[in-house]
C-alpha cells in the first residue's frame, strides 16, 4: 500500500486490529512520516456445510447463532462472551480455507468452545445438535453437572 500522501512504497505497521470485517492496519510513511489506515479484508468466499446425510448447504453464520445462542438462554453469561465466542468459531472455520466443511467438524469446534463456558448450554447444544459426534465427550459433560 503507497503512502496516500506521498505514494512512498514503504510504510512501517505501527498498530495492528483484528475485527470481524477484516485486519485493521495504523501505518506510518517511512519517507513523510505521516499516518494512515489500511484495512485487510477477510475473503469471504463461499463456505459449503457437509451435513451428515451429504446435503450441502452454504454456511449461514446466523444459523449457528441462533443455535448456540439457544444453548444460552438464561444463562449467566455475558452477550459479549458468545458473540466473542462465534466470532472466534467462525475465524477458526474461515481460516481452514477450505471451501467445504462438514458439520459434525463445526459441531465440534462450537462443543468445545461452549464447554470452556457453561455446561448447562453445553449439554443444551449437544442434545440438539444431532450431528455431535463424540458421545463419549457428551457424557463426560453430563456428568461433570
Ligand atoms: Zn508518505
Amino acid at each position: 500500500m503507497d503512502c496516500p500522501y506521498c505514494s512512498n512504497p514503504t510504510s512501517r505497521v505501527t498498530d495492528k486490529r483484528k475485527s470481524p470485517e477484516g485486519i485493521r492496519r495504523r501505518r506510518e510513511c517511512l519517507k513523510c512520516k505521516k499516518r494512515f489506515t489500511t484495512y485487510e479484508k477477510i475473503e469471504r468466499g463461499d463456505l459449503y456445510v457437509i451435513k451428515k446425510d451429504g446435503k450441502r448447504e452454504r454456511f449461514d453464520r446466523k444459523k449457528l447463532e441462533a443455535g448456540i445462542e439457544k444453548a444460552f438462554e438464561k444463562r449467566p453469561v455475558a452477550k459479549e462472551k458468545i458473540s466473542k465466542m462465534i466470532d472466534e468459531i467462525e475465524e477458526k472455520i474461515r481460516s481452514k480455507g477450505k471451501k467445504e466443511i462438514k458439520s459434525s467438524t463445526i459441531g465440534g469446534l462450537v462443543m468445545k468452545k461452549i464447554k470452556k463456558l457453561d455446561n448447562v448450554a453445553y449439554i443444551r447444544f449437544a442434545s440438539v445438535y444431532r450431528d455431535f459426534q463424540d458421545v463419549k465427550d457428551f457424557r463426560k459433560g453430563l456428568r461433570g453437572l
